[in-house]
Order: structure tokens, then C-alpha cells, then sequence
């Protein structure tokens, strides 16, 4: 929606995001407006703000420092929002009051100050979300053109594990959950974990024929990356059922 470092002044925000005549300026002036459940955060980086309150936001390496508004603590409710990374936070900055702002991606808290008021809190930015399927623990990344032109049976069961619309049908069919431990990342980590799951492909090696064609909800089973370790700890691999069983079973010493 918007361009990492592109230059954006508030009636572009306007016009972007189609925002009504009776609900622009207002909040979107004080620092930071929740549209449409996604927040946009201005920030001035060493100029005071509109209030001419300098409340030191910085840059510190690729994370942002940054304060709230004057009276803010984590207990508001927008507070509280803004770091339960539930929602897009989109950050923008600028360093002299009459520039248009810069955006700067969207932001994680990484941290806050629980007691702190004006509210600081620590952003996650300039760095690279990775948002394609994710590969298991011992493999090597390779480019999709080694994976076709490779023949190892490794390699071949991964590219399966890797095709968009078969993993696209599985989890659609599955939903983004372990189909092992049940673990939701979502749930767990907020935000950042959404659509985030491995996709393990069930049929063994020697099953596989010329000619085959997967079948995303037959084939394909969702599994987060310790279960999908463990189900290739043993080739051929575990079953869901026996990995299941392992994890129940697990008494430690
Ligand atoms: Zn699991
Ligand atoms: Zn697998």
C-alpha cells in the first residue's frame, strides 16, 4: 500500500487510504489515528511536535524510539493495542516539521517502558519480513530453478512442500495450525504470526510416481517447524499419528 522510503504528506494518506472529508485531520494530527484497524503512527525525529513537545524520539540502529502522546501509559486502551502487535502499524517520520513524512514500513514493538509516561516504546523497522513458505531446519535454501532441475528425493518432497497453491489449498482446507501439537502462531506470538506454518508432504518418496499430481488436502498436512523437525528425524519420515504419539508419550526422564 505504501512505498518503503517514499515521501507521503497527510492529504496522500487521504487519498490513499479514501479517507472522508468529515474524518480526515482530527486525530490524524496528534501523533496517531487508528483507520479501519490499522494505526499510522507520525513520528518527528529531533524537531518538536505540533505540541512543541520534544519527547527525544530517535533512531536507535533499525529500531525507532518513540513516545506517546503526553498523558499516555500502557493502560490506554490504544496503547495497549499499539503493542499487542494485533494490528498494522504503519510508521512514518520526518525530521523538519515542513517536510512530508517518510514512510518507514510497518512496525513491531519490540519493547516498551511499563511505567513510563509519555509512553516510550522501542520499533522493530527497516528490516525484512520474509513472507514465503518456510523451509525446514536442515535443508538449505536453494532458488526454485536448482529445486526443478535437481532430482535427489530430498530435493523432489520439497518442492511439493513449497507449491504455492497446493500449500495454499491445504491450509485453506487445515487452517494455520499444527496438525500435530495444535499450536496456533497467531495465537501465540499476535500479528507477526499470521499465516506462518510449515506444510509437510505425507506421501513417501517411494510413493511417488511419474506423473503425480498432488492432492493439497490428501497429501499436504500444516505442521509448525519443531514438529516438522521431528517428523523428518527418521526417513522415511514419522506419521502425524506417530509423532502425535511420541508427544503424548514423552515422559522425559
Ligand atoms: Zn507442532
Ligand atoms: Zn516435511
Amino acid at each position: 500500500m505504501f512505498t518503503l522510503n517514499a515521501q507521503y504528506t497527510k492529504k496522500d494518506l487521504y487519498r490513499i487510504l479514501k479517507v472522508p472529508t468529515e474524518k480526515q485531520r482530527g486525530n490524524w494530527n496528534t501523533g496517531y489515528n487508528r483507520y479501519n484497524d490499522n494505526f499510522y503512527l507520525f513520528c518527528n525525529i529531533d524537531v518538536p511536535g505540533r505540541t512543541g513537545h520534544d519527547y527525544n524520539n530517535r533512531w536507535e540502529g533499525n529500531n525507532l524510539v518513540w513516545y506517546g502522546k503526553g498523558r499516555s501509559t500502557t493502560s490506554q486502551k490504544t496503547i495497549k493495542d499499539l503493542i499487542s502487535n494485533n494490528f498494522n502499524v504503519y510508521i512514518f517520520t520526518r525530521k523538519n516539521s515542513d517536510n512530508p513524512f517518510t514512510f518507514e514500513g510497518k512496525g513491531i514493538a519490540l519493547n516498551y517502558k511499563e511505567s513510563s509516561s509519555p509512553v516510550e516504546i522501542t520499533w522493530s523497522l527497516r528490516m525484512e519480513l520474509h513472507n514465503r513458505p518456510e523451509t525446514i531446519p536442515e535443508e538449505i535454501p536453494v532458488e526454485d530453478k536448482i529445486l526443478w532441475e535437481g532430482n535427489s528425493q530430498k530435493i523432489r518432497v520439497n518442492k511439493y512442500e513449497r507449491n504455492p497453491q497446493a500449500r495454499k489449498d491445504c491450509v485453506e482446507h487445515y487452517g494455520y495450525l499444527c496438525q500435530v501439537c495444535k499450536f496456533d502462531f497467531k495465537k501465540e506470538y499476535g500479528e507477526i504470526g499470521r499465516e506462518f506454518i510449515h506444510v509437510h508432504h505425507l506421501t513417501p518418496i517411494s510413493g511417488i510416481k511419474k506423473g503425480y499430481i498432488i492432492d493439497p488436502i490428501k497429501d499436504l498436512r500444516p505442521v509448525c517447524p519443531n514438529c516438522h523437525a521431528i517428523i523428518h528425524k527418521r526417513n522415511p519420515c514419522f506419521t502425524i499419528a506417530e509423532v502425535l504419539l511420541l508427544l503424548n508419550n514423552a515422559t522425559g526422564f
